[in-house]
């Protein structure tokens, strides 16, 4: 996706090799015609799956989750990374570890808000060792609903996270495939793109 190529490359921060902040227009500051944008090509992808339900994870997913559930006409839940009071019904829960504060966190969802048998289409902004993806997807199993497939906003494809959901049998979409962050910039997979 050109426009969000261009905002890494012009917005983008690149703290290390590993790490590439966006808080210009993604994680803290949101640029919302970028989201509405971006949800226009997760809704071409994904329009013909039968998607019921948009899981993400607060708080870097929520934005384009949003955006993506208005254009496909579903709802949008996102799991909580801290426990909440109100989060007080039945509750479904995963572990996962974060990439970027290093540490295990317990991921929740209300079972209400995720039902049986929903196609459930996950939107996260990153995707580096599929933590959080999979995190993700454990819950969807819980619920005893289905993964329909993963929609990613930057990809960073030297991480194993896309080849592991890959093989897991997952269908994964990347809007931006970050091949690297080498030398203080971001490079893509495919760079020609629209
Ligand atoms: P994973 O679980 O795939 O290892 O990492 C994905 C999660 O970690 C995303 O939800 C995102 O919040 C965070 N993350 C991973 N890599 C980066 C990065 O380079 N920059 C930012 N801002 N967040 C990242």
């Amino acid at each position: 996706m050109k426009r969000l190529h261009d905002m890494i490359n012009q917005e983008g921060i690149v703290l290390s090799d590993q790490v590439l902040k966006v808080d210009a227009f993604l994680n803290h500051q949101v640029d919302p015609t970028l989201m509405w944008e971006i949800a226009y090509e997760f809704m071409d992808r994904f329009q013909d799956a039968g998607i019921t339900r948009i899981l993400t994870i607060e708080a870097g997913g929520i934005a384009p989750a949003m955006m993506t559930a208005l254009r496909l006409g579903v709802p949008m839940v996102y799991a909580r990374k801290t426990k909440s009071v109100t989060l007080n019904e039945g509750t479904i829960s995963a572990e996962v570890f974060s990439f970027t504060k290093q540490q295990t966190s317990t991921i929740t969802v209300a079972e209400k808000y995720l039902q049986p048998g929903e196609r459930v289409l996950i939107i996260d902004d990153f995707l580096a060792n599929g933590e959080a993806a999979f995190g993700l997807a454990r819950l969807v199993e819980q619920a005893g609903a289905e993964v329909a497939g993963f929609g990613i906003v930057i990809e960073k494809s030297f991480q194993p996270g896309r080849q592991k959901l890959i093989e897991a049998g997952f269908r994964v979409e990347s809007l931006a495939r970050v091949e690297s962050l080498k030398d203080g910039r971001a490079t893509f997979v495919d760079s020609v793109t629209v």
